[in-house]
């Protein structure tokens, strides 16, 4: 099948180099004409395991192209990709600029009856509405068919996930769109769950939120654990066993960032609103993350006279581990509380230096190590558990001023961190002192 996809960002370039691997003749498109330059030369934009190797590969044997042209993009495909993005507006709901221009990309330059698949999350009736504009504006010239596809990767083992899902779910109103869809994933091996276009675009955001949801509920649990001397590791551990719950994410920190769970859940709340649905449990997980965002801020509060003019060293900055990715990441709140109470700020990430250093403030200072961060310190936060830092032998941190640390991800033992003349408070755990 020969695939055009519409944005090549952490949805479309995965979706485009794992479409290729599987056989499919892929074209990429992207308005970003110097990430297409790249792409070309088959370095990725994007830090994701096994995605450089895989685009290289398809590259060579020339099944995957890149290009910033819809026109050429669009010759002779069968199938057109939207994965472009679907950021929040100021109210919360999803913005769909990119999603409307590329409707109107497809309607401009198709030459051929096409089958529109769209990977973007979008609101309930989004795929109807650009089938709608599309439809409009081709008058007649060409048949659309469109065809829900949400996408459900995880950054950082992206490529994993896609060979690996737990399903793919085809919304379609038509049989035509649906089988176009599945016979093209049919090779991922992967359940294929079809459903109506309505409930797919849902169950993407309902997925989303659900997982916010267990998120927030316990790092409640944890705060309780806290004041009453329990330990969230070996509550989450009681709780996972039972079937019903299940073990993942049920581990407690500082809350959940990055591009999908907290525009996706604010977004449910807005597509709720609309029908005139106060969706009051959402909105309660959305407050409980906001607050735990900033514990480490408190928790450093209550360990030290003031941080005014304290070295701070700030390990992981990426929203979690294996991604460059910045987006909505808790260390950009933390960061920006830290300067706002005017501490020296000594940041550390291993992968996503480059990204932070646009978006962080200009006085923070980057280290090339976690031990180069903490010597010296006042106090070390934990903000993402990379490998490198949980990995990290704990005498490292005796080279701080202050050997104070305080772990936002619970990536050490507090059987471990007794062996050192080191202070550790963690999420959810008696501080080890
Ligand atoms: P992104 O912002 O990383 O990438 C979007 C890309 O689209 C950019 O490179 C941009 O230049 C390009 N683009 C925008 N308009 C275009 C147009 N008209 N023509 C060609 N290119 C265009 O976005 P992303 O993180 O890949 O997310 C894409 C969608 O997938 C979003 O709706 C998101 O919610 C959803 N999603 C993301 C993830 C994730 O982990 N990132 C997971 C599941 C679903």
């Amino acid at each position: 099948m020969k695939i055009s996809i519409i944005g090549t960002g952490y949805v479309g370039l995965v979706t485009g180099v794992t479409l290729a691997e599987i056989g499919h003749e892929v074209i990429c498109i992207d308005v970003d004409a110097q990430k297409i330059e790249k792409m070309k030369q088959a370095a990725s934009p994007i830090h994701e395991p096994g995605l450089s190797e895989m685009m290289a590969r398809n590259i060579a044997v020339k099944r995957l192209a890149f290009t910033t042209s819809h026109q050429s993009g669009f010759e002779d495909v069968d199938v057109i990709y939207i994965a472009v993005g679907t950021p929040e507006n100021e109210d919360g709901s999803a913005n769909l600029m990119y999603v409307e221009q590329a409707a109107k990309d497809i309607a401009e330059n198709v030459v051929d009856d096409v089958t529109v698949v769209m990977k973007s999350t979008v609101p309930v009736g989004t795929n109807h509405k650009v089938k709608e504009q599309i439809c409009n504006a081709v008058k007649g010239r060409v048949k659309i068919e469109i065809v829900s596809n949400p996408e459900f990767l995880k950054e950082g083992s992206a490529i994993e996930d896609t060979f690996l899902g737990d399903r793919i779910v085809i919304g379609s109103d038509s049989m035509e769109g649906a089988m176009v869809v599945a016979a093209i994933n049919e090779p991922f091996g992967v359940p294929i769950y079809h459903t109506d276009i309505k409930s797919a675009e849902m169950i993407k955001y309902a997925s989303n939120a659900f997982l916010a949801t267990k998120i927030s509920f316990i790092n409640e649990i944890s705060n309780i654990c806290e004041l009453v001397g329990a330990n969230i590791e070996n509550v989450a551990s009681g709780m996972g066993m039972d079937n019903r719950i299940g073990s993942q994410f049920l581990k407690a920190g500082i809350g959940y960032g990055g591009s999908c769970f907290p525009k996706d859940t604010k977004a449910l709340i807005q597509i709720a609103g609309n029908v005139n649905y106060e969706f009051d449990l959402l909105k309660g997980v959305v407050n409980v993350n906001k607050k735990q965002q900033l514990l480490l801020i408190e928790k450093l509060n209550q360990c030290t006279d003031k941080i005014e003019g304290k070295r701070i060293a700030v390990l992981g900055l990426a929203f979690k581990p294996n991604t460059d990715d910045m987006r909505e990441a808790t260390s950009i709140l933390i960061v920006e509380e830290l300067i706002r109470q005017r501490a020296e700020v000594v940041a550390f990430d291993p992968i996503a230096t480059e990204n932070a250093k646009s978006i962080l403030h200009p006085l923070v200072v980057y280290a090339a190590s976690v031990e180069e961060a903490v010597e010296g310190s006042d106090a070390a936060l934990i903000v993402t558990e990379w490998e490198e830092i949980r990995g990290i032998n704990l005498s490292v941190f005796q080279k701080m001023r202050r050997p104070l640390i305080i772990d936002g991800r619970n990536c050490f033992s507090l059987d471990s961190m007794k062996e050192y003349p080191i202070e550790y408070h963690s999420i959810g755990r008696p501080a080890v002192t």
